[in-house]
């Protein structure tokens, strides 16, 4: 059982990602605990509780964890590991929804922990809104405070008007990415 990113495909892995950080952001203390089974692994989970012992968990060979993956499963580190209260699990859905991310329970009513690339690609404002981490936004606000000593260094040393126009269209630009 793997739990690497990497067995994601190219298109899913990056939107897993904001994924996950979204929701770290909104204190949903979450972790990927399956991404992508080779044809075997789907096999002896197919197997299970048809000719091995165990419950069924799956109903398909072809499955969208296959890598690369489509999809992926989680749990939470708090309060339990699949808790009760239906709000997290929906506050939870919610994003992924955004990300262009389906839910099984949402699809069929089952297989909540399941999560399957719906190939939407996330809108650019949302993704805006979103992503920004409190460590970026301070790397932003530091490119502009770096930007706006370096316009007036060159204003200094006699006018450097390249340099100045160059540092007042960065720091415009981080300023922007940050609002
Ligand atoms: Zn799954």
């Amino acid at each position: 059982m793997s739990r690497d990113l990497n067995l994601l495909s190219a298109n899913f892995k990056p939107k897993v990602e904001l994924f996950l950080a979204e929701a770290k952001k909104q204190g949903l203390d979450i972790f990927i605990t399956e991404t992508g089974r080779t044809k075997e692994r789907q096999q002896e989970l197919y197997n299970q509780g048809r000719t091995t012992p165990g419950r069924i968990v799956t109903w398909t060979l072809n499955s969208k964890h296959l890598i690369p993956s489509e999809a992926f499963d989680i749990a939470f580190n708090k309060p339990t590991l699949y808790p009760k209260d239906m709000n997290l699990w929906n506050k939870l859905i919610e994003i992924a929804k955004s990300f262009g991310i389906d839910n099984g329970f949402t699809l069929w009513g089952k297989d909540i922990v399941h999560f399957q690339d719906n190939g939407e690609i996330p809108d650019e404002e949302l993704l805006k809104s979103y992503v920004m981490t409190p460590e970026q936004q301070q790397a932003l606000q530091t490119i502009e405070f770096a930007c706006k000593n370096l316009y007036n260094i060159a204003e200094l040393q006699g006018g450097n008007k390249e340099l100045q126009e160059f540092a007042g269209s960065t720091a415009a630009k981080s300023r922007e990415l940050n609002t």
